[in-house]
């Protein structure tokens, strides 16, 4: 089974690369930020407790999203892979995912590190809030996100290319051509 990481700043397209893959691959798409919306939206336990780290733009605890990941991948095991979108963000997020694959006989396949500038990201997301609303994506929010991401999820580059699994894809503007890069480097598994 392939386990495949999605990474990169706020904006950088995590969820339109999964697309792609899950579209040309048959993967299954674990979206961390998804799984919290939804409990949102639900009005669940969870739900409430998240809403206030999101819409501060600050993670929510290790602790706890560790648990969420570990039974919904559970909920997604036997298929063709899986997609983690979202998760890690955290250098303990990325310890526990070892660990947590590593106990299912199962291991990284490949993290794909989306770059993108920020000049880029900044539009992005501003559009973002006025075509689906979502409660983090205003400039000041969208500011302290990226500053979680340059201090708790930068690290997480040298983590992957430490063990060896680390794969790189620079913007230039052509955001099929991104597809097809990915693309080409996943079908290589
Ligand atoms: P995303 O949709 O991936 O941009 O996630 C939106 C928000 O959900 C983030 O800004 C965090 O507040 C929270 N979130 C999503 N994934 C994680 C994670 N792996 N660890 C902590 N918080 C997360």
């Amino acid at each position: 089974m392939h386990n495949i990481i999605i990474f990169g700043a706020p904006g950088s397209g995590k969820g339109t690369y999964s697309a792609a893959l899950v579209e040309r691959f048959g993967y299954s798409h674990i979206s961390t930020g998804d799984v919290l919306r939804a409990e949102i939206q639900a009005g669940s336990q969870l739900g409430r407790i998240a809403a206030g780290y999101i819409e501060q733009g600050m993670l929510i605890p290790d602790d706890l999203m560790i648990d969420i990941l570990a039974s919904v991948y559970d909920s997604m095991r036997g298929g063709k892979g899986v997609i983690f979108d979202g998760f890690p963000r955290t250098i303990v997020q990325a310890g526990a995912l070892k660990r947590i694959l590593a106990e299912r006989g199962e291991k990284v396949s490949v993290a794909l590190n989306l770059i993108v500038s920020e000049d880029v990201l900044m539009q992005r997301l501003l559009g973002r809030a006025l075509s689906e609303g979502r409660t983090d994506d205003n400039e000041e929010t969208i500011r302290k996100r990226f500053t979680v991401y340059d201090t708790q999820t930068r690290p997480l580059v040298e983590w992957f290319r430490n063990e060896g699994v680390l794969a790189e894809f620079t913007f230039r503007g052509d955001k099929d051509r991104m597809i097809d890069e990915i693309i080409e480097r996943v079908e290589n598994l």
